[in-house]
C-alpha cells in the first residue's frame, strides 16, 4: 500500500522512521531515500547506521532555494527518483520510505507525471511511504493511506531554533 504523511505540523519523517523500526522487528527489509537532504548529522542517520537501516541521501547540506533551485538540485532529485524507482523495480525491500518527495515535487524538482508513474510501479506486496508537506492532490488521490500532520503549536513560532535530538 501507499502511505502519505503530509501537512505543516511536525512528525512526518519521524513517523516514517517509527514505521521502519516496527517493520524491522518483523525482519522486513526496509530502505529509505531522502530528497533534498545531504547533511550527515541527523540523529536518525547515526542510529540507522548502527541498526542496519539503509538511508540514502540525495541533497546538498544547504536548503534548496524554492524560487531559484540550482542545476545540482535538479540532478540530485533525478538521482533520488531513479534510485527509488530501482528499489521498486528490483523489489529490494518490503518497506520503502521516500522522504520529502512531496516537497521535491512542490519545488519543481520533479514532474507530477513521474511521481504518479512511480506510484503505479509499486507492487502490491510493497509498502511505500511518501513524506513531506504540500502533497499534491493527485498523489493523495492515488494513495491508500493519508495522514496530515496539522500544526497547532510549534516552538519555532516563538523564535525557538531547531533543537538537537528533537528536530535533527
Ligand atoms: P520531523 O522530522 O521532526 O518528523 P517533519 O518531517 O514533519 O518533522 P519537515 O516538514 O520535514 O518536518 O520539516 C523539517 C524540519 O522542520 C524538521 O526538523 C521539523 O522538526 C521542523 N518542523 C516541523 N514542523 C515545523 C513547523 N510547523 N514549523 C517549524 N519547523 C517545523
Ligand atoms: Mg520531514
Amino acid at each position: 500500500m501507499i502511505e502519505v504523511y503530509t501537512g505543516n505540523g511536525k512528525g512526518k519523517t519521524t513517523a516514517a522512521i517509527g514505521l521502519a523500526i516496527r517493520a524491522m522487528g518483523h525482519d522486513q527489509r526496509v530502505r529509505m531515500v531522502q530528497f533534498m537532504k545531504g547533511w550527515e548529522g541527523y540523529g536518525e542517520l547515526v542510529t540507522a547506521k548502527k541498526i542496519g537501516l539503509p538511508i540514502e541521501q540525495f541533497g546538498r547540506k544547504e536548503f534548496v532555494d524554492k524560487d531559484h533551485p540550482e542545476e545540482r538540485d535538479f540532478e540530485l532529485a533525478r538521482d533520488c527518483f531513479d534510485r527509488a524507482m530501482e528499489i521498486i523495480e528490483k523489489r529490494e525491500c518490503d518497506l520503502l520510505i521516500i522522504d520529502e518527495i512531496n516537497v521535491a515535487l512542490e519545488y519543481g524538482l520533479l514532474k507530477l507525471e513521474d511521481v504518479l508513474k512511480l506510484m503505479d510501479a509499486i507492487p502490491s506486496e510493497m509498502e511505500v511511504v511518501l513524506t513531506g508537506r504540500y502533497a499534491h492532490p493527485a498523489v493523495l488521490e492515488k494513495a491508500d493511506l493519508v495522514t496530515e500532520m496539522v500544526e497547532i503549536k510549534h516552538p519555532f513560532r516563538e523564535g525557538i531554533e531547531a533543537r538537537k535530538g528533537v528536530e535533527f
